[in-house]
């Protein structure tokens, strides 16, 4: 049985006539950059964060590095992150002229530990951006409650968490903004490439609606340096759509991800993900922690059971960040993921058997490594 690590051509086709329709829509109004399906989604977006705005950008990278600057973060500022994320939080970090600082995780949901926080703060520390990772929510109440303290600024990376909440509160609306990524294979996806920034803050959302348009409030008219940051019609009208089915999608990947945690339960050899339960996890990512995780990967690769890491190799370990002091920090709980985590086969349109047959093959696999 072939188990893919993901199919996006199955959710096409489970709502291929939307798709098709906004599509058409699109095309026939020729509404390609910006417009109203962007607009559209805009509003539909920020009432599923529960934010009073949404702003819709290229990209996830864009919507954090233009939230960033919207809050004046630039040259001889620091920026507290986690070394576990997609390279994409530290860059937006770096291209505003700032430098990313980064903090260990808990070993739980291996979000940022806030009790780790205070001891990477400086003067020059101006904002942190936690990340909710493989969709559940960092510990926001610890977090906001030293930045407020401390005057700083907090952008949650929800990029793998939208619909995801934090006691009650949707991944977005809890710091001072959010940002999304509507990458194809994310929970939320495009067809295309796609992003947003969501905050109660108007003024926010207004400086982010200038840096992406070139600064311009009326053609041609440029009160600011901005940027080409703007998300195309197609991306809006597919989003907008694909909204209306994420709920349910979540659903179903928390169904599957509690039908492997108690199938891969009988062993200690596969540890499991653990819901620190503050709200509801929505499963971007399925990881599990093993030993000898690449071989057990190829043996199951073997087997075609498709596995992922995420992310093999922590940021302060990255050539691209190994100046500036990183490198020398150790910062072991992100470390020990990083050797160990393997992300299993996880999408709304998998079937039990699927799930079944990847769980059953994955406890055979590391009994033969192990013994
Ligand atoms: C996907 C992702 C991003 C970047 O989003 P893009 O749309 O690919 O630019 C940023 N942060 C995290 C945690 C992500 O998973």
């Amino acid at each position: 049985m072939r188990v893919p690590l993901n199919d996006l051509r199955l959710q096409y086709l489970s709502i291929r006539e939307e798709i098709d329709a906004a599509l058409q829509a699109v095309f026939e109004s020729s509404a390609f950059s910006g417009g109203p399906f962007v607009e559209g989604f805009e509003k539909n977006f920020s009432r599923f964060c529960e934010c009073e705005q949404a702003v819709a950008v290229g990209n996830g990278t864009e919507a954090l590095w233009l939230a960033l600057l919207a809050f004046g973060v630039g040259p001889g500022d620091e920026v507290l992150t986690v070394p576990n994320t997609f390279i994409a939080t530290a860059e937006a970090i770096s291209f505003t002229g700032a430098v990313p600082r980064f903090v260990d995780v808990d070993d739980v949901g291996y979000t940022m530990d806030p009790r780790l926080i205070e001891g990477a703060l400086s003067k020059k520390t101006k904002a942190i951006i936690p990340v909710h990772l493989y969709g559940q929510a960092a510990d926001m109440d610890p977090i906001m409650e030293i930045a407020r303290s401390r005057g700083l600024v907090v952008i949650e990376d929800a990029s793998q968490a939208h619909g995801a909440d934090y006691k009650g509160r949707p991944a977005g609306s809890i710091g001072d903004a959010g940002c999304f990524s509507f990458y194809p294979g994310k929970n939320l996806g495009a067809c295309g490439e796609g992003g947003a920034v969501t905050t109660n803050r108007p003024e926010v959302a207004d400086r982010i609606r200038l840096l992406r348009d070139h600064g311009q409030r009326s053609k041609y008219d440029h009160c600011i340096v901005g940027f080409n940051a703007r998300m195309d019609g197609v991306q809006g009208a597919v989003l907008d759509v694909k909204l209306k089915h994420l709920r349910k999608w979540n659903d179903r990947r928390r169904v599957i991800a509690h039908r492997y945690t108690e199938l891969l339960g009988q062993t200690d050899a596969v540890v499991a993900p653990r819901e620190a339960g503050y709200g509801d996890h929505v499963y971007h990512i399925y990881a599990v922690q093993v030993e000898n995780r690449d071989a057990v990967m190829d043996a199951l690769r073997a087997l075609d059971i498709h596995c992922g890491v995420h992310y093999p190799v922590p940021i302060h370990r990255q050539q691209a960040y190994r100046n500036g002091n990183h490198a020398k920090r150790h910062l072991p709980v992100a470390e020990a993921a990083a050797a160990r985590s393997l992300s299993l086969p996880i999408f709304p349109e998998m079937q039990d058997a699927q799930v079944d047959y990847a769980a059953s093959q994955l406890n055979e696999v590391v009994q033969k490594l192990s013994g």
